[in-house]
C-alpha cells in the first residue's frame, strides 16, 4: 500500500546543469554583462558596507577591468570589490539560484534604504560564463581582515576544485578559458561592442583596453533641477549621433509604486509612414537589458527616443513573461499619463510654440488618441485641428467656430476637409465663398483619425470638400431654384456621365445664380475614405 508522504522534491544537477547552460540566456554575448554586473555589485557592496560603518580599510578607486587575452585564449574580469571568502563561494557560487546579492539586501535591509544600488538578483548569472567558455576560475580575497585568497576551477561539470592562492590585494578575478565554439569573443573589437551595448552607463568604472568604457552618471540618475536644456540634447547626441534636435523631452521618475526614471524624446517624426522605432533602451540599474520595449511601452510611445530604467521590469530568462506582469502593465499606464500631462502642460504653457510643433507631433497625438482610451480623454483639450488657412483650433473651439454656419437640419456639425488642398482647390474656394471652413487632413494617420472623432464625439459627421455638391454636404432643407429646367439637366447630365465613363464619380448639375461650380462632379464620402485608409495599410 502506499504511504501517506510530504517531501523535497529533489534535482540532478548533473541532468539541470547543461540545461541552465544552454538556455538560460538565447544571447550568449549576455556573460560579459552578467559578470562584469557581478563585479560591479561587488563594489557597491564594499562602498555601501563602508558607509554603515563595518569597513573602515581604503576604498580607493573603486573599478572593473575587463582583459582580453588572445593567445591564453582567456578574457579576465577583475574588479576590487568585496572579494569571497573559500566559505562564501561555497555558499554563493556552488549554489546554484541561491543569490549572495539577495541575501546581502536582506541582511542590511534595516540599513540601506538605497536598494536600487545593487544588481544580482536570482543567483544565475554566473552560470552564465559557461555558455562561452569551457574552464572557468575564480581568484578572490575577501575585504575582511586576515582573509585568505582562495582559489575555485570548474569545467562545466558538477564537479568543481577548491584550493587556497594567492591574491595580494582584496577583489576578484573571473577567468574565463574560452571553448572552440566561443572564439569569436576573442577578439577586441567584439568585446568593446558588447561592452558599449551592455555597460555603457554602469554606475563604477569599467576599463577595457586601456580605456573606460562607460559614463557612470548618466543624466537620467540626476534630478531634473540640476539639469539644463544643453544637457538633455547633449545625452540625445550621446544615444543618437546622427540625429536632428528632438522637440522636447519629459524626465520621468517615480519611486511609488513602482520604481522608474528615464528620459523620454520626441523627436522630429513630420509626415512618416515609417516610424523610427526601437529607439527606447531598457535599463534596469543602470545596466542595459534590451531595446524591444514592445511590452513596456504602449504602441503609440514607440515613436518617441530615449531611456528607461526600472530595477521593478522582472529580467526572467524569458522576455515573453513581460507581457502578463503586473507592473509591466502599471508602468505603461504611467507612461501614457506623463507623456499626456507633459502635453498638456506645454500646450497650456506656450500656446504659439505648441502650434508650431504640431505638425511634428500631430501624427504622435492621433496615434495616441486612436490606441488608448485614457490617452484620448486628456488629449481631447489639446489636440488641434488646422484648417486650410494655416489657423489651428481645438475640438471645442472649431465647433464653436463653425456652429452658426455649418449645421445641417438634422441639427449635426458637418465638417468640410480636404485632402489635397492643390487639387481640391476649386471645391475650397467654392466652400469658403459660403463662408464654411475648410480643415486640412492630410496625413497617413487622418483617414482614422476623422473614424476615431466621429465615434466618439456627438453629432459631428466629416466631408471631405468634393464628396458631393456643398448643398448635399450641409443640407440645410432649403430649396434653391435652379436656372436650368429639369430637362436639360438631365441632357448635360448625362453628357458629362458619357464622357467620364466612371461609375465611382457622381455628376450634379446645380446651377443656381450664384453657383461658381455649376456642375460638380464628386466621389461619394465612404468610397474614397476606404481608398484613402486603404493607402495607409499599404494595399
Ligand atoms: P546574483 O548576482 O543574481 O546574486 P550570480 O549567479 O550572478 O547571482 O552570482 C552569485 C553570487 O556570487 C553573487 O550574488 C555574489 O555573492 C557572488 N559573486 C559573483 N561574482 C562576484 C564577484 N566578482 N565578487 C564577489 N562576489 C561575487
Ligand atoms: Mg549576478
Amino acid at each position: 500500500a502506499v504511504q501517506n508522504e510530504k517531501g523535497q522534491i529533489s534535482i540532478h544537477t548533473e541532468n539541470i546543469f547543461p540545461i541552465i547552460k544552454k538556455f538560460l540566456y538565447s544571447d550568449h554575448e549576455i556573460f560579459l554583462r552578467e559578470l562584469v554586473s557581478n563585479a560591479v555589485d561587488a563594489t557597491q557592496k564594499l562602498r555601501q558596507l563602508a558607509s554603515f560603518g563595518e569597513f573602515g580599510g581604503e576604498l580607493g578607486d573603486l573599478k572593473v577591468t575587463v582583459s582580453l587575452n588572445e593567445e591564453a585564449k582567456t578574457i579576465t574580469i577583475s574588479d576590487n570589490g568585496i572579494g569571497m571568502t573559500a566559505d562564501e563561494i561555497k555558499k554563493y557560487i556552488n549554489q546554484i539560484a541561491f543569490s549572495g546579492a539577495s541575501d546581502f539586501l536582506e541582511k542590511y535591509k534595516d540599513k540601506t534604504d538605497d536598494k536600487g544600488q545593487i544588481i544580482g538578483h536570482f543567483g544565475l548569472g554566473f552560470y552564465s560564463a559557461f555558455m562561452v567558455a569551457e574552464k572557468v576560475e575564480i581568484i578572490t580575497k575577501s575585504y575582511r581582515d586576515n582573509a585568505e585568497a582562495a582559489r575555485w576551477i570548474c569545467d562545466g561539470s558538477t564537479e568543481f576544485e577548491l584550493t587556497a592562492a594567492e591574491r595580494a590585494e582584496r577583489g576578484t578575478d573571473i577567468i574565463l578559458y574560452i571553448a572552440p565554439d566561443s572564439e569569436e569573443f576573442l577578439n577586441k573589437g567584439r568585446i568593446r561592442g558588447i561592452l558599449d551595448k551592455y555597460a555603457r552607463f554602469l554606475p563604477v568604472t569599467v576599463e577595457f583596453d586601456g580605456q573606460v568604457v562607460n559614463n557612470t552618471t548618466p543624466i537620467w540618475t540626476k534630478a531634473p533641477s540640476e539639469l539644463t536644456d544643453e544637457d538633455y540634447k547633449t545625452f540625445y547626441r550621446e544615444l543618437y549621433p546622427m540625429s536632428e534636435e528632438p522637440l522636447f523631452w519629459i524626465h520621468l521618475n517615480v519611486d511609488y509604486p513602482f520604481n522608474l526614471t528615464g528620459i523620454l524624446y520626441f523627436p522630429r517624426v513630420k509626415n512618416e509612414l515609417r516610424f523610427q522605432r526601437e529607439k527606447i533602451q531598457l535599463y534596469s540599474r543602470q545596466v542595459f537589458i534590451t531595446d524591444e520595449v514592445k511590452d513596456v511601452v504602449p504602441d503609440f510611445l514607440m515613436m518617441l527616443h530615449g531611456v528607461i530604467d526600472s530595477p521593478d521590469i522582472p529580467l526572467n530568462v524569458s522576455r515573453s513573461f513581460l507581457q502578463a506582469d503586473a507592473n509591466v502593465k502599471k508602468i505603461n499606464g504611467y507612461i501614457t499619463r506623463k507623456v499626456a500631462d507633459k502635453l498638456n502642460d506645454l500646450f497650456n504653457a506656450d500656446r504659439k510654440a505648441f502650434e508650431e510643433k504640431f505638425d511634428d507631433i500631430g501624427l504622435f497625438i492621433k496615434y495616441g488618441i486612436l490606441s488608448d482610451d485614457k490617452f484620448w480623454e486628456k488629449a481631447k483639450n489639446f489636440v488641434l485641428l488646422k484648417n486650410t488657412e494655416g489657423q489651428y483650433a481645438t475640438l471645442d473651439e472649431y465647433r464653436e467656430k463653425i456652429q452658426a454656419n455649418q449645421l445641417d437640419k438634422n441639427d449635426t456639425l458637418v465638417v468640410l476637409y480636404t485632402t489635397d488642398p492643390k487639387q481640391q482647390d476649386a471645391y475650397i474656394e467654392s466652400a469658403r465663398r459660403r463662408g464654411y471652413d475648410v480643415l486640412l487632413l492630410n496625413t497617413v494617420i487622418d483617414p482614422h483619425f476623422i473614424n476615431a472623432l466621429e465615434q466618439k464625439l456627438e453629432k459631428i459627421n466629416f466631408q471631405r470638400v468634393d464628396a458631393d455638391t456643398l448643398d448635399k454636404l450641409i443640407d440645410k432643407g432649403i430649396n434653391n431654384e435652379s436656372v436650368l429646367s429639369e430637362d436639360d439637366k438631365t441632357k448635360l447630365k448625362e453628357t458629362f456621365e458619357q464622357v467620364l465613363n466612371n461609375k465611382m464619380l457622381n455628376v450634379s448639375i446645380e446651377a443656381q445664380p450664384t453657383d461658381e461650380l455649376p456642375v460638380t462632379i464628386t466621389m461619394p464620402e465612404f468610397m474614397r475614405r476606404m481608398k484613402d485608409m486603404s493607402a495607409l495599410s499599404g494595399e
